[in-house]
């Protein structure tokens, strides 16, 4: 069956590392066919066309006129789609929710700006996990680029992980967002690693409520809030009066936890860094400056946490200013 698969007749650039075959319990994936290395560049691929509307609006109609301005090559190559590898599609919608992603646009999008969903041939084919081996950064415009996030061996799976605060989210929540059941190794029920997953990200989560006062959704949690559970603590978060060594404290922790995690990659420490260089230059108090320097200068996160944890309850004279601060801000948004 699977030598007459419609997917066959991708069109996979002659360079591209990898080649599309079944993926045993996940109908088809992605696998490289020679070794990857960190950082290096998978695919970058054109949509083959966009639509500028909420997902849960775009009609038949939408995605038939998209086709419709196809030229033949591009419409024989969409129609390979039909069939998913275990169904055949009979909407164009369906054949669109499948394969298409939302666009992020670098720049800042407007209130009323429609969103943006590409339909993507060839990254529509990666499969996902809650620990990948890939990413698509956001990019400004509507191409997209996949990197590897470490190294892949020849014959390796290609996964990227298809939300983007999975970090945040243990097995149960993210399989009622994915609507299926992953089984990467942070899944697979019964293991150490799973649960120790669960304690990672279940921890991330909470730190991340301390430092930002609110949850995933940008809401603070109800007072049964089963998150933080000392409501004093719960309460300085929201206040924002966390004191800003708690605050590296709290940040170096969610860098040690990724990382051990296996989540921590290059894009990720680009974007988190530059949070923690910044409360590091924020110290007023001369020996808390000092430690937090000291800190910042060890090699590992988990030194980094360590050194820093010696600071964690200590008041400093920059304290007040940054709660009003991040309160101005919040008031503002
Ligand atoms: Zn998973």
């Amino acid at each position: 069956m699977s030598q007459n698969h419609p997917y066959r007749s991708l069109k996979v650039p002659s360079d591209a590392p990898f080649e599309l075959k079944p993926s045993p319990g996940k109908g088809w994936g992605v696998f490289a066919t020679r070794s990857i290395g960190r950082g290096d560049m998978i695919l970058r691929e054109k949509p083959l066309f966009v639509i500028r509307k909420p997902h849960e609006e775009i009609t038949e109609e939408d995605v038939y006129t998209a086709f419709k301005q196809l030229v033949p090559s591009e419409k024989q190559q969409f129609m390979c789609l039909r069939d998913n590898g275990s169904k055949l599609f009979t909407q164009m919608t369906h054949i669109h929710a499948e394969n298409s992603f939302a666009i992020t646009n670098g720049i800042k999008p407007q209130a009323n700006d429609p969103p943006i969903y590409g339909l993507f041939l060839l990254h529509s084919r990666f499969n996902h996990s809650c620990i990948p081996n890939s990413k698509v950064p956001t990019t400004d415009g509507e191409i997209i680029a996949s990197f590897a996030t470490r190294d892949i061996v020849a014959g390796e799976e290609i996964t990227f992980c298809y939300n983007t605060d999975f970090e945040c989210r243990v097995r149960h929540d993210r399989h009622q967002k994915l609507r299926f059941a992953c089984d990467c190794k942070a899944c697979l029920t019964g293991i150490p690693f799973q649960q120790l997953s669960d304690m990672r990200r279940t921890l991330v989560r909470g730190l991340q409520y301390l430092i930002h006062g609110v949850d995933l959704d940008e809401q603070r949690q109800s007072s049964a809030s089963p998150i933080i559970i000392d409501s004093r603590l719960k309460k300085a978060a929201e206040d924002f009066s966390i004191p800003l060594s708690n605050r590296l404290v709290y940040n170096l922790l969610v860098m040690f936890l990724l990382e051990d995690e296996g989540l921590l990659d290059d894009f990720m420490v680009k974007r988190l860094n530059p949070s923690n260089l910044r409360t590091m230059s924020l110290f007023r108090t001369e020996n808390n400056a000092r430690i937090a320097r000291v800190a910042m200068a060890q090699e590992t996160w988990l030194e980094k946490f360590c050194m820093a944890s010696r600071l964690y309850g200590q008041r400093d004279a920059v304290d007040h200013d940054i709660a009003v601060a991040i309160r101005m801000r919040h008031r503002r948004l």
